[in-house]
């Protein structure tokens, strides 16, 4: 140690020591300020970073080195041989280099760093024994090993603690220190070697000419250090600006952005855009630092990986509720500079407009628009839950299904505005009745249902509710200063009695609806196990007809008419029947009923018009076609309409249709059907009544519309002869329809002996299989074509009904 000491005073030029110091800081404070970029970047560039710290440090520790020896004064003359002095320096640069290549290898790893310090402190020696190679003095220079070992400890000393103590040299201060204990590091190396060496003078060793000055040289190995470190520290300026502009344009970019951007590193705050700010309700001041996700950021669901779109709820600052958010969150590393590695980008989307419109449409999509009641699709999710309630709690549940009595009559009386009333009435009256957990619902039309969730005992609930249901809706409602009627029929299932699904619970309720109105409406059924079966089968049958409409599996025939007078045939009835796959041909009086019950009538109706029309405009003969007409069809507003337009499109003349109306068809809403009557007739159409005699009152139907005809039932005709009273009836309407001047058929007329007491009372037209049997469209060449040639004629009648051959048309046709 002394030694060391005196050979530091009393050997060296205190100035050029000082310088040699001086330099030494300089560069490793330069050095580990590199170094610190170098640890932050990635690939290439680290490469560069290493390439100028190496640069730096080793040119550093050279210059200082030679700096020290050209102070070095051991009172003899000295020289350097420029070969071993420039090895020094490459011996400098290159362990350097692989030292701080080796420190980085795994990043923060001690193990690598004591390796880099073990590179450079021997580097160092190294260099410093290199350059002492090449020191060239008056005499020999003898070493001492103990003191040269301890030189070469005391630079890997230096070194390695340098490395530990810089780590990433993230901060100035790491930079700084570690500088400074490099620089001490490598002084104490140096001044240590040189205590290691005795001169013994002898005057034979040749010092060769110094080529410059020692002044010189000093400035020179000086400034080309300067000038080295110079452009290190320049190469860290110029990185830094552009880093600067770039963020600058970055952060122009984002706060432009609609979406809230916010960098976190390690999980805090590091920077945000304005529109992040905004979200957060709070300064971006106030939000650097501040850890995200405890506290502003709550994601929804447990954390998966990054990259990835997650929802979450952002907490603004100081105020009560949070703000539904979606995450895009992206690791933010260019993989080139230290500013962007392990950052954290997340991009913040605010929720709240896109879900209150989800809101909006699950809303709509889940209650109908014009009651505000949940709709047949949220009714069963809804019920589906209640039953898992009643399950789980044991209270009781019914499901009671409501159809409005006078709904339509509303509708097509007063107008859709009316019948929107009379529904939204219905709904408040529901509402009003019943009170949660109960619920009610609209399946569409004037169709809803009330769920009943109670811990009263079933059946004695749901029939007290059934009963106020009724009550509530049986009084009428006011329309425009003028009274609606309503009125409902209401069918109840019980669970788990009557089902224990949502499906079976509204089947049952809905059948036992069905019998409700079947049993004259304005009452409540209970669901019972046999309904089940007959109503099943109707349903069936209506789903099997709806689909043979659609098909076309419906057939016309025809029955003709006939002058009872002369027995000319002078018109056709059209009457439908069903070719069914299985069943083979069915009659109406099977699907009719159903039909009407299902509402299918109208299409069906519609259809057999069409139909018949068609048919008879293609005949040759203009001969009327009689069209039979369903109660539903006769009280639809549209049917005048549509008689029109079936008209036009066919081309049948209105004269040649006749459509037949029963009694019952006509109270069902007296004012509306004869208000379509007189439409009709306007139109030129002929009306018949139906199965006349089977009615009420009779007489005073007849006299409130001008009918065209009436045709008596064919339960008189077939009694005629046999049963007095029939035979009296039929006389009785023979002579109404004499003095009310409406000409009169008699139907099923199917013997000789009715045909002639007939014919002889004076009545108009007869029909029955006494003069021919509903048959195809097909097989009606024989009456409804032109003049074909007389064997055909004669043949085609020999061929049909036998009871027909007496009558004066055949004889004046053979004649
Ligand atoms: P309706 O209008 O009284 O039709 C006459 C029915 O008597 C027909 O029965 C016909 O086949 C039958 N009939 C004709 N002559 C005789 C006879 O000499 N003896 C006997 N015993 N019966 C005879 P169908 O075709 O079974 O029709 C039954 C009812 O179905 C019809 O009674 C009519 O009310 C209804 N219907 C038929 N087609 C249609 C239609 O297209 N629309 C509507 N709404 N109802 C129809
Ligand atoms: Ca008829
Ligand atoms: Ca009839």
């Amino acid at each position: 140690m002394f030694k060391v000491l005196s050979v530091l005073v009393h050997e060296h030029d205190f100035r050029l020591s000082m310088l040699a110091v001086v330099v030494c800081l300089c560069a490793s404070l330069t050095a580990f300020r590199l170094y610190s970029r170098m640890t932050g970047a990635r690939g290439l560039v680290r490469g560069a970073w290493l390439l100028l710290t190496s640069l730096v440090a080793g040119s550093g520790v050279w210059a200082a080195h030679f700096l020290a020896m050209l102070a070095y004064t051991p009172g003899l003359n000295t020289g350097f041989s420029s070969t071993g002095t420039i090895a020094s320096l490459m011996v400098a640069v290159a362990f350097m280099g692989g030292g701080f290549y080796a420190s980085i290898l795994v990043d923060d790893e001690r193990s690598n760093q004591i390796a880099g310090g073990l590179l450079i402190g021997i580097g160092i020696s190294a260099m410093h024994y290199t350059g002492m190679s090449a020191f060239v003095t008056e005499g020999r220079i003898e070493w001492e090993p103990a003191i040269i070992a301890a030189s070469v400890i005391l630079g890997i000393a230096g070194a390695t603690g340098s490395l530990m103590l810089v780590g990433r040299g993230r901060r100035l201060w790491q930079q700084a220190s570690a500088g400074v204990i490099f620089a001490l590091g490598v002084s104490a190396m140096h001044y240590t070697g040189m205590g290691a060496i005795t001169i013994v003078p002898d005057a034979s060793v040749v010092v060769p000419a110094k080529l410059m000055s020692v002044g010189v040289m000093t400035f020179a190995v000086a400034s080309i250090t300067g000038l080295i470190i110079l452009g290190g520290l320049g190469a860290m300026l110029i990185e830094s600006q552009t880093t600067r502009s770039a963020l600058e344009r970055i952060r122009t970019l984002a706060n432009a952005a609609y979406e809230g951007i916010v960098v976190i590193q390690n999980g805090k705050i590091n920077d945000a855009n304005s529109a992040f700010c905004e979200l957060a309700g709070a300064p971006l001041a106030d939000l650097v630092g501040r850890p995200l996700l405890s506290g502003i950021l709550t994601f929804d669901d447990e954390l998966q990986a990054a990259d990835e779109r997650r929802e979450a709820h952002l907490q603004p600052v100081g105020e009560a509720t949070s703000i539904p958010v979606e995450v895009f969150s992206r690791l933010m590393d260019d993989g080139a500079r230290v500013e962007t590695s392990g950052l954290t980008v997340l991009a913040i989307r605010d929720l709240r407009e896109r879900r209150s419109a989800e809101e909006k449409i699950r809303y709509l999509a889940e209650h109908d628009g014009l009651t505000g009641l949940p709709n047949r699709h949220a009714l069963q999710r809804r019920l589906a839950a209640a039953l898992d309630r009643v399950e789980a709690s044991g209270e009781s549940l019914s499901v009671v299904c409501i159809d409005l009595d006078h709904f339509k009559e509303a509708n097509d009386l007063h107008g859709h505005v009316a019948g929107d009333q009379v529904l939204v009435e219905a709904a408040r009256r529901l509402q009003a009745t019943i009170s949660g957990p109960s619920f009610a619902a609209r399946l569409g039309g004037d169709e809803f249902v009330v769920v009943q969730i109670t811990d009263q005992d079933q059946p004695g609930a749901a029939a007290e509710l059934a009963g106020q249901l009724l009550e509530t809706l049986n009084s009428a409602t006011v329309f425009e200063g003028q009274d609606l009627a309503m009125g409902a029929s209401l069918g109840v299932s019980l669970y788990p009695d009557d089902g224990r699904t949502a499906e079976a619970l509204l089947t049952n309720a809905d059948m036992a609806l069905y019998r409700a109105k079947d049993s004259g409406r304005g009452a409540y059924r209970f669901f019972k196990r046999e309904m089940d079966e007959s109503i099943r089968e109707r349903r069936s049958l209506a789903r099997e007809l709806r689909q043979a409409i659609a098909d076309e599996d419906l057939i016309v025939h025809y029955q003709p008419l006939a002058r009872a007078s002369d027995g000319e045939v002078c018109g056709f009835e059209a009457l439908v029947r069903w070719k069914h796959a299985v069943r083979g041909m069915i009659p109406p009086l099977d699907f009719i009923p159903v039909a009407e019950e299902s509402g299918l009538i109208a299409p069906l109706g519609e259809w057999v018009l069409r139909r018949a029309c068609a048919d008879a405009a293609a005949w040759d003969k203009p001969l009327r076609i009689a069209v039979n007409l369903s109660p539903l069809q006769l009280n639809n507003p549209a049917l005048p309409t549509l008689v029109h337009e079936v008209l036009i499109q066919t081309g049948l003349s209105p004269s040649r249709l006749e459509l037949e109306i029963t009694e019952s068809a006509l109270f069902k809403d007296y004012q509306r059907a004869l208000d379509n009557l007189r439409r009709l007739k306007a139109l030129g159409v002929r009306i018949a009544m139906d199965d006349f005699g089977t009615g009420f009152s009779s007489l005073s139907t007849l006299q409130s519309f001008p009918f065209d005809k009436i045709k008596v039932d064919k339960s008189f005709v077939e009694n005629i002869h046999r049963d007095e009273r029939a035979t009296v009836i039929v006389r009785a309407v023979l002579g109404l329809g004499r003095s009310l001047n409406i000409p009169v058929v008699a139907e099923g007329v199917e013997t000789d002996e009715q045909r002639e007491f007939l014919r002889g009372e004076h009545c108009a037209e007869l029909q029955g299989y006494a003069i021919g049997r509903p048959a195809p469209a097909e097989t009606l060449g024989v009456w409804t074509a032109g003049e074909p040639p007389v064997e055909v004629k004669v043949r085609a009648r020999t061929a049909s009904k036998s009871a027909e051959s007496k009558t004066p048309a055949r004889r004046t046709r053979a004649a």
